[in-house]
């Protein structure tokens, strides 16, 4: 069970709403700092990954003049779903996005975890 992992267990959650990032220590002792930015762009919810689809296309229609406005990236409220992910809500009312802490922990954006930068959240 991916519960039972240390690695993808959180002892500890702290979301800065000032620094604008989502701070979690895990049962083993890492640190991981998700800016919030980058959780809202990753937001895992069926709308904003097939949003996300979509913007990938449009880039090839000319007729596409309108972006939709930028979504928010801050945090109004979050809770955990079972033991497994969290589930923020962000000021503009989005609130279906589900983080499962396993997919935050292979996107740990520092250094050691990925030297390349955060990958984007993958879910399945
Ligand atoms: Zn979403
Ligand atoms: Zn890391």
């Amino acid at each position: 069970m991916l519960t039972t992992n240390p690695e993808t267990r959180p002892q500890d959650i702290t979301i800065d709403r000032t620094a604008g990032v989502m701070k979690i220590l895990w049962l083993d002792g890492h640190t991981s700092e998700f800016p919030l930015r980058w959780l809202r762009a990753n937001c895992p919810c069926a709308t904003c990954r097939e949003e996300r689809r979509a913007a990938a296309l449009a880039v090839a229609d000319p007729l596409r003049l309108t972006a939709a406005p930028p979504p928010s990236t801050e945090v109004t409220g979050a809770e955990f779903v079972g033991q497994y992910a969290i589930r923020l809500t962000w000021s503009d009312g989005h609130a279906t996005g589900i983080f499962p802490f396993a997919a935050l922990r292979a996107s740990c954006p520092c250094p050691a975890c990925n030297p390349e930068g955060a990958p984007p959240l993958v879910m399945d």
